[in-house]
């Protein structure tokens, strides 16, 4: 690992180099700063960035370490923030013209959390709009580029920190996944990202998509780095009454902890649709586990298949619900046009939302409406718990569930915009996961023939969150594929 430039390197690699002085982290800061500078032109992960501010803050870090203070062993350390998190100060276009010109004017606790421990959140990163997405084609603003493979997506909606973490640009990011939009990015990428249960971490300060489904949670290209994160923004708060008491456990041990798990292997999700290369190194992973002595057992997740029409009836409800404060006078963009008060909401939300959103928005309208609650919104919340149940009754019987994270590989631009569904199916794998608020990882676990990453899902009970870094760790530390280095980003800079 040593022959990586310095912005590639770990957290805890840099966290050793910043306690030892053999690194500063105004020299992190810079080498973050070039890199980005090097590979923007052709990735376009950052919607925006504050540079100037990022240095300022690694020049106060450097101060405390030099006074014998730092605030915590991470102090100094930049972090990338998708660009649906408060930082105070800072834009929160939420990848939607919406927003373009709001300025945050607090921090998410996430962001409050991270600072504490004297992290720098750094550049607002690109996403879907209002996280409705699964390649990040969908923001306002850009595309951003798979750096394996530059014709190709990052997936999304959490496309700008995975695409960032993946080149280099940031040792780590925050994102957010209301479906698989933490999981999905980082199989695209061939990083690591985890979906903490939803209540581990607060959402305050963190615009509402979905809210029942919603959990911010780290992306990074290591394990352990996900872990150091994770538990630094995890815990109760007192801004969020759906966040957990539950004291938080040191994550970052955890991963050091090994044992024989029984993993529950579901066929419902090696059936038609997954693609054959994804398949097979999934199936090699779990040989692996197998022959380190866990125990494999078939599992069936009957009511999992509906998870997706599920997903979308309840997902599209509540950001009905949740967007309707973007209307020109209580947030957002306000047309220029309007003549009264009515003409203002219909106008500024026309001009302001894309298609995306506005096709969710509707639909979201549509299955709450009188009339058809009942057919649709109302089946999909009792089949939620059927999906629920499915769960409960496997983990009664295994510690952990592993499935691939998404039926393909990055697929190209353009591919699935002229097909709601197809797009939405890249996420078949990941979204009961959010209706069942467990927590989920993904990990890479090889390269198909066309030098893209595939990804492999470990799902764990609630609050489960050390088994399941502990046996992500377990296999990542005996393949190393999380120290492959794309090969497009690298020549193109
Ligand atoms: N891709 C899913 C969707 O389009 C999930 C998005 C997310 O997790 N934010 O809704």
């Amino acid at each position: 690992m040593t022959d990586h430039p310095l912005h590639y390197q770990s957290i805890e690699f840099l966290a050793n180099g910043l306690a030892d002085g053999s690194l500063t982290a105004v020299a992190l800061a810079e080498a973050v700063i070039g890199r980005t500078v090097a590979v923007e032109p052709v990735l376009r992960a950052f919607i925006s960035r504050n540079d100037e501010e990022l240095l300022a803050e690694a020049v106060e870090s450097d101060r405390r370490r030099r006074a014998g203070k730092p605030r915590s062993r991470w102090d100094g350390i930049p972090i990338g923030i998708k660009d649906l998190i408060s930082v105070r100060g800072q834009p929160l276009t939420n990848g939607s013209r919406m927003m373009e010109n709001y300025i945050s004017p607090y921090d998410a606790t996430v962001i409050a959390r991270m600072r504490t421990a004297g992290m720098i959140p750094w550049g607002r990163l690109n996403l879907d709009e209002f996280a409705m997405g699964s390649s990040t084609e969908y923001s306002a603003f850009q595309k951003t580029a798979n750096p394996w493979n530059l014709a190709r997506v990052p997936g999304g909606s959490s496309g700008g920190p995975a695409a960032a973490v993946a080149a280099g640009q940031v040792p780590a990011a925050l994102g957010t996944d209301t479906g698989g939009s933490i999981r999905q990015p980082a199989a695209f990428c061939g990083i690591t990202g985890l979906k903490p249960t939803h209540g581990r971490v607060s959402r305050y300060g963190v615009t509402a998509f979905a809210s029942s489904l919603d959990q911010v949670g780290p992306i990074a290209r290591s394990v352990e780095d996900v872990a150091i994160l994770c538990s630094i923004i995890a815990g109760h708060d007192g801004h969020d009454s759906t966040s957990s008491r539950r004291p938080v456990p040191d994550l970052l041990a955890a991963t050091q902890r090994c044992r024989s798990w029984t993993i529950g292997i579901p066929a419902e999700f090696f059936a038609d649709g997954l693609n054959q290369e994804v398949g097979d190194a999934v199936r090699t992973a779990i040989t692996f586990f197998e022959k380190k002595g866990c125990s494999i057992q078939p599992i069936s997740l009957p009511n999992a298949p509906l998870g997706t029409a599920v997903y979308f009836l309840t997902a599209t409800a509540e950001a009905f619900s949740n967007l309707a404060r973007f209307d020109g006078i209580r947030y957002g963009h306000r047309s220029k046009n309007a003549e009264d008060a009515v003409d203002i909401y219909g106008r500024s939300r026309a001009e302001g939302f894309g298609d995306e959103v506005k096709r969710r928005i509707i639909l979201g309208a549509f299955v709450l409406s009188s009339g058809f609650q009942d057919a649709y919104y109302s089946r999909a919340q009792r089949v939620r718990t059927l999906i629920c149940r499915d769960y409960a009754a496997a983990f009664a019987e295994v510690d952990l569930i592993l499935t691939p994270t998404s039926p393909t590989t990055a697929f190209p631009f353009g591919a699935r915009n002229d097909d709601p569904l197809a797009m939405y199916l890249s996420d078949a794998y990941t979204v009961s996961i959010n209706l069942a608020g467990l927590p989920a990882i993904s990990i890479p676990c090889g390269l198909d023939s066309q030098c893209l990453p595939i990804g492999l899902q470990l799902i764990g009970k609630p609050y489960g969150e050390e088994e399941l870094l502990a046996a992500a760790n377990f296999f990542q530390k005996q393949h190393n594929f999380h120290l492959l280095r794309p090969c497009s980003v690298e020549e193109a800079s």
